[in-house]
This record gives structure tokens, C-alpha cells and sequence, in this order.
């Protein structure tokens, strides 16, 4: 009996975590992995490229419109690789609590089997809003709903910042239940020294530099066509960098409980890698 593994991806806003997370779960599917996503963002963009398009309807949305009487198949759709794509949805903006949607997906998907063994998922992945780790938007690491974590992480200051802090809300969630942090994944910005940088800031929190993803104008090309790189074009780099981190992720053997840094810290290590010289 094959296990199913909860995975969360948290990070800075906009520092790319649901580009990173349908790419990597295209690479995934391309293994052979079925593995359903879970969109945390009011946005509701976390599935966009598996399904070619902003067609899903939120769960919110459907709760609100069809009421309480809603089935698997309302909420789920099929996306690229036999993929199954969830998006919470959430309330207008300035309008209510947006970690609400998740808490209420999340339970609706259990309730109605989603997470059952005969769905044969070999992996859930929950794309999280932003960079708060409080109330709502920490729901997928609380009571084991997600147990591992990768954070996107890039050598821009606010975004280690951001990840520092995320780590503080898993250290604190770490120890009263079983979630764990797999690592960092650096999307590059090309900023001076990337790699190292990030490298050294996985190893004093305690974890690793899971994957390094490049920068890379195919990107964007393959989200003008609304997909992901590998089913774009999976002949370019950036698909063997998407292949390459999905792999990483499903050969991890690395779960950890972070130990953030101080502030101080977190400048010394910008300053240090700021100030050397690119090699
Ligand atoms: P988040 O979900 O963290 O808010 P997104 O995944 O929406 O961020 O990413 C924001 C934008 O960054 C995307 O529209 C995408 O075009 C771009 N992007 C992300 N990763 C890369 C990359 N490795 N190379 C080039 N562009 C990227
Ligand atoms: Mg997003």
C-alpha cells in the first residue's frame, strides 16, 4: 500500500510558487505520479497552466451557488498528466478572511473521499498564499493536513526574509505535530552569488538547497499558451530543470524542523554574499 505524501508550497508572494508547483507537478505526472493540487490563493491561478486556462470554479464559489449539495467532480478537475485541480477560492477582496476557503476545501475534499485509497493519489500539493503563516493560511500545515514543506526562496532580500519568516511558523507547528521542511527551492532571480547564497541560508536553517530553477524566458512562453514548460515544450532546458527538481522532491529523504535565523544573522549572510565577488 503506497503511501500518500502532503506537500505545501509556501513562500513570498509573487517569488513564483504556483508556476514552480504546476511545473514540477507536470514532472511529477511525466513519472508516472498522479497528484492532485490544491489552490490556497483567493487568486485562484494555482491551476491555470495544468488546466490551460482559468476555468476552474472555486469551491467557494460552488458552495455559494449550488450550496451544501456538492460533489467530488464540482470541485476537481482534470488537468494536464491525469492530474486532479482544486482551487479554494475565496472572499472579495478586503472582504472577509481568505484562509477561510482553504479550511473549507480541505475539509470538503476529505468528506467527499478525495484523499481516499482508492483514489491512488501518490501526492497532494497545497500552493499557499503568501507569505503569512498565521490563521488560515497555516491551516495546510496544522493537524498533519500537509507534512512536508518546500519553500521558494530567491537571493532577493524580502524574499529570504519572507522564507526566514515562514520558517519561524513550521518550527512552531513542527513541534507540536509531524510537519517537516524539505527544503528550499531557489528560483532564480540572478541575483549576485544565487546559488551559494541560498545554499548557506538552507544550511543555517538547518535544511538543503532542494533545487536550483533557473531563470528562463520559456517561462513565460509556455504561460502565454497557458502550460506548463514540459507540455510546452519538453525539449527545453527548463524542462529538464522542472524533470530535475520533481525528482529531487520524490527522492527527498530530508525533513527537518527549521531553525530560523536571527535578523542580524539574515543581513550578515546578504552582506557576505553581496559584498564577494561573482565568481
Ligand atoms: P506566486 O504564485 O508565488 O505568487 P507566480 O508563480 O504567479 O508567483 O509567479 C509570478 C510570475 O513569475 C509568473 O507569472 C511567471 O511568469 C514568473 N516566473 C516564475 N518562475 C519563473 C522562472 N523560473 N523563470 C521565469 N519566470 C518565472
Ligand atoms: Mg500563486
Amino acid at each position: 500500500m503506497k503511501k500518500m505524501r502532503k506537500v505545501a508550497i509556501y513562500g513570498k508572494g509573487g517569488i513564483g510558487k504556483s508556476t514552480t508547483t504546476q511545473n514540477t507537478v507536470a514532472g511529477l505526472a511525466t513519472m508516472g505520479k498522479k497528484v492532485m493540487v490544491v489552490g490556497c490563493d483567493p487568486k485562484a491561478d494555482s491551476t491555470r497552466l495544468l488546466l490551460g486556462g482559468l476555468a476552474q470554479k472555486s469551491v467557494l464559489d460552488t458552495l455559494r451557488e449550488e450550496g451544501e449539495d456538492v460533489e467530488l467532480d464540482d470541485i476537481r478537475k482534470p488537468g494536464y498528466g491525469d492530474t486532479w485541480c482544486v482551487e479554494s477560492g475565496g472572499p472579495e477582496p478586503g472582504v472577509g478572511c481568505a484562509g477561510r476557503g482553504i479550511i473549507t476545501s480541505i475539509n470538503m475534499l476529505e468528506n467527499l473521499g478525495a484523499y481516499e485509497e482508492s483514489e491512488a493519489l501518490d501526492y497532494a500539493f497545497y500552493d499557499v498564499l503568501g507569505d503569512v503563516v498565521c490563521g488560515g493560511f497555516a491551516m495546510p500545515i496544522r493537524d498533519g493536513k500537509a507534512e512536508e514543506i518546500y519553500i521558494v526562496v530567491s537571493g532577493e532580500m524580502m524574499a529570504m526574509y519572507a522564507a526566514n519568516n515562514i520558517c519561524k511558523g513550521i518550527m512552531k507547528y513542527a513541534q507540536s505535530g509531524g510537519v517537516r521542511l524539505g527544503g528550499l527551492i531557489c528560483n532564480s532571480r540572478n541575483v549576485d552569488n544565487e546559488k551559494e547564497m541560498i545554499e548557506e541560508l538552507a544550511k543555517k536553517i538547518g535544511t538543503q538547497m532542494i533545487y536550483f530553477v533557473p531563470r528562463d524566458n520559456d517561462v513565460q512562453r509556455a504561460e502565454i499558451n497557458r502550460k506548463t514548460v514540459i507540455e510546452w515544450n519538453p525539449e527545453v532546458p527548463q524542462a529538464d530543470a522542472y524533470r530535475g527538481l520533481a525528482k529531487a522532491i520524490d527522492d527527498n529523504e530530508m525533513f527537518v524542523i527549521p531553525k530560523p535565523l536571527e535578523i542580524e544573522e539574515l543581513e550578515q549572510l546578504l552582506l557576505d554574499f553581496g559584498l564577494m565577488e561573482v565568481a
